[in-house]
């Protein structure tokens, strides 16, 4: 017998029959024997509306009010599933976040897990029942208000509460068998693939693998958590998210995926002095305004006038406000420009066999020639290469790489519902 913990998400949830075929699964794992606790996020596109809808009233509404308003998506799916448990005859109980233990720091939109104390979901299951609890969801105990986790903030409620139940497994449910060798919406040969280690999975989260939302993956990873990502609309066992990348046997290491992103942008400012501490002034103004940057590529400076160029990128949302705050400093700092360039890609090859395959980074560059597609940024770690590209470009660069390394199957992949959340 093993505890198990189960999240469904909204695509998994966006109608009664859906709700009610997700209350049948759970039923079945109780049924099997196993202790099961299950975190929902909101039924289909339920925060997608709410948060229209808030736009509608107000266009910058207050962020507590806001968290109240969307944590409400979680309690409906969440009792809803209660009640569908409870009609298969189940003992249940759900649980808000709060309720459920989930303590967060006191940010509102993006609060994050400070710890979890599951006493009342523990002593629901050792009475036997299923627990349901709301995912996206917590309470700050200073200010004592709700708080959310940013978006697919579930998956880190189920992964956190699997961790402080000790559960020994959690399960990711979603509309896709598993995690791909690519997006099947792009590649249609993509593969799914049996096992991950956590370092993988946490490379194709940050490079745009929408699956699993990246904190979650690292929450796993710290506490050691093994996740399983399958689908509510089929009885596929999935991709096992587990182990570290240091203990792959080195036969076993391979190339895993390619991901994609056509949600970050890209600042450029010349003329920046060539001296020490003058990068430094444009990431911490950055940093101070809590915005994001990826990757950074400085030039060799230009000898003539001893100045360099400076690259990065940064999530689209957040472009016009760092494009505010750094043409605030450009007079101050005599930078000459600063450019911004919304429509690009970055395609990423993953897989910890990089380490051991020599060439990799020769046949990614070539595939891309081959693709005609050309490279604006590029920038590697030790399972991964990244390469930034127009974003016209970026489906037919993931699929030239993806024939490259030969990563496809032989039956086309299957995609049950939903936006690909
Ligand atoms: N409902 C929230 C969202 O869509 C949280 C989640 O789905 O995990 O972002
Ligand atoms: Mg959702």
């Amino acid at each position: 017998m093993a505890l198990i913990v189960q999240k469904y998400g909204g695509s998994s949830l966006e109608s009664a029959d859906r709700i009610r075929a997700v209350a049948e699964r759970i039923v079945a794992t109780k049924k099997q024997g196993h202790d099961v606790v299950v975190v929902c996020s909101a039924m289909g596109d339920t925060t997608d509306e709410l948060l229209d809808l808030a736009a509608r009233v107000n266009p910058t509404p207050p962020a507590r009010e806001m968290d109240m308003l969307l944590t409400a998506g979680e309690r409906i799916s969440n009792s809803l599933v209660a009640m569908a448990v409870a009609s298969f005859g189940a003992d249940v109980q759900s649980f808000t976040g709060s309720q459920a233990g989930v303590i967060t720091t006191e940010r509102h939109g993006n609060a994050r897990i400070i710890e979890v104390t599951p006493g009342r979901v523990q002593e629901a299951i050792d009475a036997g029942r299923i627990a349901i609890v709301a995912g996206f969801q917590g309470v700050n105990r200073d200010t004592k208000d709700v708080t959310t986790l940013g978006r697919g903030g579930s998956d880190t409620t189920a992964v956190a509460l699997a961790a402080a139940l000790g559960a020994d497994e959690c399960e990711i449910y979603s509309d896709v068998d598993g995690v791909y060798t690519a997006d099947p919406r792009i590649v249609h040969d993509a593969r799914k693939l049996d096992k991950l280690c956590f370092e993988e999975m946490l490379e194709l989260a940050a490079s745009g693998s929408k699956i699993l939302v990246l904190r979650s993956v690292e929450y796993a990873r710290a506490f050691n958590v093994p996740m399983r990502v399958r689908s509510s609309y089929s009885n596929d066992p999935g991709t096992l998210v587990a182990g570290a990348l240091e203990d792959i046997p080195m036969e076993e290491a391979v190339l895993s995926g390619v991901a994609t992103d056509a949600s970050e942008a890209k600042i450029t400012i010349l003329g920046v002095k060539d001296l020490p501490g003058e990068a430094a002034k444009v990431f911490r103004v950055l940093a101070d305004n809590e915005i994001n940057i990826d990757m950074v590529l400085q030039n060799i400076s230009s000898l003539h006038n001893l100045t360099t160029d400076i690259t990065f990128t940064l999530p689209i949302a957040d472009g016009p406000r760092a494009m505010e705050l750094l043409k605030a400093l450009q007079a101050k700092e005599g930078w000459d420009n600063i450019t911004y360039n919304d429509q690009i890609g970055k395609v990423s090859l993953i897989g910890a066999g990089m380490k051991t395959h020599p060439g990799v980074t020769a046949d990614f560059t070539e595939a891309l020639r081959d693709a005609g597609v050309n490279i604006d940024m590029i920038t590697t770690s030790e399972i991964r290469i990244t390469a930034v590209v127009r974003e016209i470009d970026l489906e037919e660069a993931t699929r030239a790489i993806h024939d490259k390394f030969e990563l496809g199957g032989d039956e086309p992949a299957i995609v049950y519902a939903g936006t690909g959340r």
